[in-house]
C-alpha cells in the first residue's frame, strides 16, 4: 500500500456565515496526481487552501504525515508543501531567476542570498520548465504560459513533498495547457512529486491524472479513478448539462450535449 501523505477528516468551513465545505473528508496518498474538478463555486480552491494551511478549518482535522497541522514547525511545513494560487499578481518587479529563487525561502537563514546548492536547485528547477532562457527578464513581462512555468519552477525549488496548484492551465492555449500538464506529469513520475490540481478540463484531467476528485456544494461526490468518477449520471447531476463520453486511447473523454 503506497503511504498516506496527508488526511482531512470531517473537515467544515465557512466564509462568513455561508457554509463552503460540508464535513469532507480526503486521504491523500504518496505520488497521486489528483484532479480536483467541479463546478465554480464548488469549493475546489477553498479546499486547497486549507490543505495549504493558507486557511484553516472550522472543524476537523488535517494530518501531514501523520501528524496534525496545528503541531507541524511552520518552516519544516513550508518545505514540504507548496501552494501555487490561481492568480499570481507581482506588485514588485522581480526577475524570473528571484521568483525562482524565492521558492527557495523556507530553507534559507534570515539575511542569507543562497548558497550555491541554492543556486543549483533553482537552475535545475528553471531548465526542467524551460524558463532558464529568461531568468534574467521581468516576471510582469513574460506571457501567462511562461508565468505559470516560473511559478512551477518557484515551487519545484522549494522541493516539496506535496505541490497544489489551483487552476494552473486555465488561462492558457491548449498547447501551454498541455505543455504545463506534461512538466507536472514529469515532476509526479521522476521526483516522486505528489500533486493536487484544481482544474476545469475534464478531458485533460482524465488523460493526466490517475485520481479525480469530483466537488458538489462543498462535498466530494466521487473520488477514484477517472473511469469510475467520469459517469454519466453523476456529472450531469452535477454540471446540470446533458453529457455524452466516449473512450480515447483507453481514457474516458466527456462532450457536453449542445441542444438546439
Ligand atoms: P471553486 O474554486 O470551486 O470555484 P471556491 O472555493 O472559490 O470554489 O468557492 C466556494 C464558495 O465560497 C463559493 O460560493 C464562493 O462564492 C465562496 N467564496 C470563495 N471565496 C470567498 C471569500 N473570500 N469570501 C466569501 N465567500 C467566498
Ligand atoms: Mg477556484
Amino acid at each position: 500500500m503506497t503511504p498516506e501523505l496527508m488526511a482531512a477528516e470531517n473537515i467544515s468551513f465557512s466564509y462568513e456565515t455561508s457554509r463552503v465545505l460540508k464535513d469532507l473528508s480526503v486521504s491523500i496518498q504518496k505520488q497521486d496526481f489528483i484532479g480536483l474538478i467541479g463546478p465554480n463555486g464548488s469549493g475546489k480552491s477553498t479546499l486547497i487552501k486549507i490543505l495549504g494551511g493558507i486557511l484553516k478549518a472550522d472543524s476537523g482535522l488535517i494530518q501531514f504525515k501523520g501528524t496534525p497541522l496545528s503541531k507541524i514547525n511552520k518552516k519544516l511545513f513550508a518545505q514540504s508543501v507548496s501552494w501555487i494560487p490561481q492568480d499570481h499578481p507581482m506588485v514588485f518587479p522581480f526577475k524570473v531567476s528571484e521568483i525562482v529563487m524565492m521558492g527557495r525561502h523556507p530553507y534559507l537563514s534570515p539575511l542569507s542570498f543562497g548558497s550555491e546548492e541554492d543556486f543549483d536547485i533553482t537552475r535545475c528547477a528553471m531548465e526542467t520548465t524551460m524558463t532558464y532562457q529568461f531568468a534574467d527578464r521581468y516576471f510582469n513581462e513574460i506571457s501567462g504560459g511562461e508565468k505559470q512555468r516560473v511559478m512551477i519552477a518557484s515551487a519545484m525549488a522549494q522541493n516539496p513533498e506535496l505541490m497544489l496548484l489551483d487552476e494552473p492551465t486555465s488561462a492558457l492555449d491548449l498547447k501551454y495547457q498541455v505543455q504545463i500538464l506534461n512538466i507536472l506529469k514529469y515532476l509526479n513520475t521522476n521526483h516522486n512529486m505528489t500533486l493536487v490540481m484544481a482544474m476545469h478540463d475534464l478531458n485533460l484531467a482524465s488523460q493526466f491524472c490517475n485520481r479525480l476528485i469530483l466537488l458538489s456544494e462543498g462535498g466530494i461526490v466521487r473520488d477514484g479513478t477517472p473511469e469510475k468518477v467520469l459517469e454519466k449520471d453523476i456529472l450531469e447531476q452535477v454540471y446540470g448539462i446533458d453529457i455524452d463520453l466516449s473512450i480515447r486511447d483507453g481514457h474516458i473523454m466527456v462532450h457536453p450535449v449542445i441542444r438546439n
